[in-house]
C-alpha cells in the first residue's frame, strides 16, 4: 500500500513509535527510524526489520533535545530514503512529580521531546510535502492532550501543545495535499509507562499494584491497555486511501477515557 512511500519516526527504538514503523514497513514504506539506545541493538532491530518487511530501513540517532541533530535526521533521511512523505511525531518522555518540587531541567526536556522537537521536524518536511502535493504527519499526542493528571505538568502541557500544533499546521496545509492529525492513546504499556509506575507509586503513597489498578486503568473504561497494533494500524489508515478529509483531528484511541 504504501511502496515507494517514505516514512520518518521518531522515538521509533521502543514502544509506540517501534510498532508503527514496523507497521508502515510491512506496508511497503521505506522508513527511517530515530532514538535512543544501544547501538548494536538498534542495529539488529534495523536489519531484521528490513529482511522481514524487504524494505529500506534506515536509523539515525539524533536526540531531539538539540536543533541542530533534528535538521540532521531529516537532511540524512532525505538523502538515504528520499524526500520524507509520512512523518511520524512519536518520541516522547515523562517525568511525575508535584509542580513545586518539577526539576527544571525536567520541565525543558520533555517540552523539548514532546513538544518542540515535532515543531521542527514538521517545519523541514513540510517544504518538500507541498512541493509534491502529498504528505502525513501524525502526532502521538495523548489523552493527557484533552485532559490533565495531577504531577504531570511538563507532559500535558506539552501534549495540550502538540493538539494546537497539530491543528495549526493542519489549516496552513489544507489545500496542499497534505494532512496533519493527532493520535491520542490512552495507556499503552510500553517502557514509557512501566518507568512512570514506581514515581507515581512515591508521589500518591500507594503500591505500584495500585498505580496500575487504580490509577492508569482507573480512567480506562475498557480496563484495558490500548496496544501498539492498534495504533499502527490507525496510522496505516491516516496514510492510506479515503483519510484525504481527515486533517486536524485528535482521534482518541483511549477505551472511552476522555469520553467521561
Ligand atoms: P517509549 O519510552 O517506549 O519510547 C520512546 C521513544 O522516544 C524511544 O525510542 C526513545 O529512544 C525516544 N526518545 C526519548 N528521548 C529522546 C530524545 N531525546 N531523542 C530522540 N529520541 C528520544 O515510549 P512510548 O510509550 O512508545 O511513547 C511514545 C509516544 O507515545 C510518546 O510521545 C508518548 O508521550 C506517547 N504516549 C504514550 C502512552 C503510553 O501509555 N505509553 C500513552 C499516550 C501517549
Amino acid at each position: 500500500m504504501l511502496k515507494d512511500k517514505v516514512a520518518l519516526v521518531t522515538g521509533s527504538t521502543s514502544g509506540i513509535g517501534l510498532g508503527i514503523a514496523k507497521a508502515l514497513a510491512h506496508a511497503g514504506a521505506k522508513v527511517m527510524l530515530n532514538g535512543l539506545g544501544d547501538v548494536d541493538d538498534i542495529e539488529v532491530m534495523r536489519a531484521s526489520l528490513e529482511a522481514e518487511s524487504g524494505a529500506k530501513i534506515g536509523f539515525h540517532g539524533a536526540n531531539l533535545m538539540h536543533v541542530g541533530e533534528i535538521e540532521e535526521l531529516v537532511a540524512q533521511t532525505q538523502d538515504q530514503l528520499g524526500d520524507v512523505d509520512i512523518l511520524i511525531n512519536s518520541a516522547g518522555i515523562q517525568f511525575v512529580s508535584k509542580i513545586e518540587e518539577f526539576p527544571v531541567d525536567k520541565w525543558d526536556a520533555i517540552i523539548a521531546i514532546n513538544l518542540n522537537a515535532a515543531f521542527h521536524t514538521t517545519r523541514l518536511v513540510l517544504p518538500s510535502m507541498k512541493a509534491r502535493h502529498w504528505g502525513r504527519i501524525i502526532n502521538i499526542a495523548s489523552a493527557h492532550s484533552l485532559v490533565a493528571s495531577p504531577f504531570k505538568s511538563a507532559y500535558v502541557a506539552a501534549k495540550h501543545g502538540i493538539a494546537g500544533l497539530t491543528k495549526t499546521a493542519a489549516l496552513e496545509v489544507a489545500q496542499d495535499g497534505v494532512t496533519v492529525n493527532a493520535i491520542s492513546p490512552g495507556y499503552v504499556l510500553t517502557p514509557l509507562v512501566e518507568a512512570q509506575i514506581p514515581d507515581t507509586a512515591q508521589a500518591r503513597g500507594i503500591t505500584e499494584e495500585e498505580v496500575k489498578r487504580d490509577v492508569l486503568l482507573a480512567a480506562q473504561p475498557t480496563k484495558e491497555f490500548v496496544t501498539t497494533d492498534q495504533i499502527a494500524q490507525a496510522c496505516l489508515f491516516l496514510c492510506g486511501p479515503g483519510s484525504a478529509s481527515i486533517n486536524g483531528s485528535n482521534i482518541s484511541m483511549d477505551g472511552g477515557w476522555t469520553a467521561q
